[in-house]
């Protein structure tokens, strides 16, 4: 199964502090007549893309900040001595208008972005920073939540609130709140130093993914493409305004297009150019940025007392240490690496017999590896797709398996005002009938739209608050022609399972206060919900009801069903190599001392990869260092590894349910209670160990890739 995908969450709580709000008087130099001055009137509290405009979010975010600096500081200097509601109640309703304006700007800017946009986010890159520090590194405030702190044990203070006061304290410390005035002050410099430049690598990533596009006059070149392929990349050359054929790149190193190029020469221009996209010399070469950004990290963590960033990073997460993720890491690369050798080998055999006369590279891998497929897997997406129509995965799969396992309803809402035209909005009701929450979906793709796919919240659930959730997915799925029906891949079916498992967490979300609500939690947690979801993919009751045919609706023959579960162990040595390679560049690059020398991005690259045993001339990473958008521009810098982390977590998880009973009521509810709601209202590991009655084995992860003998 292809997992993890792009799939990433944008983590608020990481890149923009966790302080959320309520609502109050906005700054008086504020136009009330802009669509965030007051909160939401529509259900929900949802935005009013209706009535926003590009330019009023800018104002919104800068008085929204100045707000909650106020707020803040009234906090601090509040003279009554610290109680827990006048500093850790007060702290968690302040920034209301910061937390909508922001919450709205982080879907358009990532989802449907324009200059404007653009410009607005390098600008407020910095002072975004500089906000989560003036809050952070303030310190009478922290004076506060310490003497709180030091006090905990007899404040008698319910678990919840126990945990907000705990984490709440060591995000200060971890930010520095225990620095020298001098310290702080080269601190924030760093915050915003790494700001910019992490801004600036994604504003020339974007650049660069978009220009690195394979442009063809030659329609031969594209021989083995379907007649549909060829039609959407003249589609993309027209509305590019270029001659020709238009065939875009995806954010990954592969193409999808390489499964079904038969010129060979197209597949290695085509991945060429996803391969140097960010190493041409040019105005979007990032290596220089990456480097940077690297040394720059590595001295932030020096200054706040730790040996290097990764140790920063993991030491609230549920690995703990750099060198417990990497001792995970080592121990999936030998059976990784053995098993793409072995699929290597497959490979060249078919060249061979084909009399190909040369040795396989990274972009004959997926041509070859296709016709392996079909030789020893028999399937082949064509067939398959007519079964895995878009609207019927998302309401008569995805939703399906929501309902059987929690019960929870869904009804299309035409009148709550969207981004895009592309984007839907579902009010989602639980068991019981009552309101549970908003999800809104964009899944196709555009030139405009970050790569990959991911799920953040307009809303976050709170009681403190009394809000409900409103949380939404965006992928990057291929858009039909209009008038037609979306095919999709089963890989594609999977992304909108796992995205949605996001969307769970979110929506289920049952907590006190918001910044501890539904997906806040460890990195290396956070993506467990939601990949746990792609497990009822092809859960036998869930697939009946969704694959079925679009023009006859007959369901999907036993025997295609059987090659799709077979071919879920096809290429797994490739994906998990190419999966853990990218995660220990992503460590190898975030372990490096303060001392260490800049580095040059492709000298580093190659001998941490050969350093860890995971160095295959045909098995590149996923993301090489300069793409790697994740590690760069998105809170998963030495995180990388938490999606595998996370898979030991999901697949564990679903061992527990098939040991259960599958897909029911009773253990949906039962998941819902002990572990989706929850949130990050206690420590991971114990949610995670109270509900599944043991710790988390990797057993279950190398036996559903294929990896390892059943023990059963
Ligand atoms: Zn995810």
């Amino acid at each position: 199964m292809l997992r993890y995908i792009t799939a990433l969450i944008t983590c608020s709580a990481i890149v923009l502090g966790t302080i959320h709000g309520s609502a109050v008087a906005a700054d008086a130099k504020f136009d009330p007549s802009n669509p965030f001055y007051a909160p939401s009137t529509l259900p929900f509290h949802a935005p009013p893309f209706d009535k926003i405009k590009d330019e009023d979010y800018q104002p919104a975010i800068e008085a929204g900040m100045a707000e909650q600096l106020s707020e803040i500081q009234a906090i601090a200097d509040n003279p009554a001595a610290a109680t827990f509601d006048n500093t850790m109640v007060a702290m968690e309703k302040a920034g209301q208008l910061f937390q909508r304006a922001m919450a709205a700007f982080r879907v358009v800017a990532g989802a449907n972005t324009n200059p404007v946009l653009q410009k607005v986010r390098t600008e407020e890159a910095p002072k975004l920073a500089a906000h989560r520090d003036a809050i952070y590194l303030n310190a009478k405030l922290f004076a506060r939540v310490a003497s709180l702190y030091q006090q905990r044990a007899t404040l008698k203070l319910d678990p919840e609130s126990l945990r907000l006061l705990g984490v709440t304290y060591d995000m200060f410390v971890r930010s520095g709140a225990n620095l020298s005035e001098a310290d702080k002050t080269k601190l924030k410099k760093l915050n915003e130093e790494i700001s910019t430049l992490s801004n600036a690598f994604s504003t020339k990533l974007l650049a660069a993914t978009k220009d690195g596009a394979y442009l063809t006059t030659d329609k031969s070149a594209l021989a083995g493409l379907s007649d549909a392929q060829i039609a959407a990349a003249a589609q993309a050359a027209q509305s590019r305004k270029q001659e020709g054929y238009v065939l875009p790149l995806q954010n990954t190193t592969q193409q999808p297009d390489l499964a079904s190029l038969s010129v060979r020469a197209t597949r290695e221009a085509l991945f060429e150019k996803s391969w140097d996209r960010t190493e041409r010399s040019d105005a979007n070469d990032t290596r220089d940025d990456i480097a940077h950004l690297a040394q720059l990290r590595a001295r932030r963590a020096q200054l706040l007392g730790y040996p290097n960033h990764a140790a920063w990073k993991l030491g609230d997460q549920m690995a703990k240490t750099p060198e417990a993720a990497l001792k995970f890491m080592d121990a999936l690369v030998p059976g990784a690496t053995a098993k793409a050798a072995s699929e290597g080998k497959d490979i060249q055999d078919v060249i061979d017999a084909q009399k190909g006369g040369f040795t396989l590279q990274p972009w004959d891998w997926n041509f070859y590896s296709e016709q392996v497929r079909k030789a020893k897997y028999d399937l082949n997406d064509a067939e398959v797709k007519p079964y895995f129509e878009l609207n019927n995965v998302l309401e008569n799969g995805v939703f399906y398996a929501a309902n059987q396992l929690y019960g929870i309803s869904f009804k299309e809402r035409r009148d709550i005002p969207v981004y895009h035209s592309d984007v839907r909005v579902f009010e989602v009701s639980d068991a019981d009938g009552k309101p549970l929450a908003l999800f809104y979906c964009d899944y196709f793709k555009r030139d405009n739209k970050n790569g990959g796919a991911w799920m953040d919240s307009f809303v976050e659930q709170s009681k403190l608050l009394g809000t409900l959730p409103v949380v939404y997915n965006v992928a990057n799925l291929p858009k039909p022609t209009p008038g037609e029906p979306a095919f999709i891949s089963f890989t594609d079916v999977t992304t909108m399972f796992h995205e949605f498992g996001h969307a769970l967490n979110g929506m289920f979300a049952n907590t006190e206060y918001p910044s501890l609500s539904g997906a806040a939690t460890a990195r290396d947690f956070v993506e467990f919900p939601s990949q746990f979801n792609e497990h009822w993919a092809l859960y036998p009751a869930a697939l009946a009801h969704y694959a079925r045919h679009y023009k006859t609706g007959a369901p999907m023959p036993a025997d295609l069903v059987a090659k799709i579960k077979k071919a879920e162990n096809f290429n797994q040595g490739y994906k998990l190599t190419e999966l853990v390679a990218a995660a220990e560049l992503d460590m190898q690059w975030h372990t490096l001392a303060a001392s260490a020398a800049l580095q040059q991005p492709d000298a580093f690259e190659k001998q941490a990869l050969e350093k860890m045993h995971i160095l295959l001339a045909a098995v590149p990473p996923r993301y090489r260092s300069s793409y790697f958008s994740h590690i760069w521009n998105s809170g998963y810098s030495a995180g990388y590894y938490a999606y595998l982390w996370s898979e030991m977590l999901d697949d564990d998880a679903y061992q527990w349910f098939e040991e259960h009973g599958g897909l029911t009521r009773a253990n949906g509810d039962r998941f819902r209670q002990m572990v989706l709601s929850r949130g990050n209202t206690e420590d991971l590991a114990k949610m995670y160990a109270a509900w599944r009655g043991k710790d988390p084995s990797v057993e279950p992860m190398m036996r559903y890739r294929g990896l390892q003998e059943s023990a059963h």
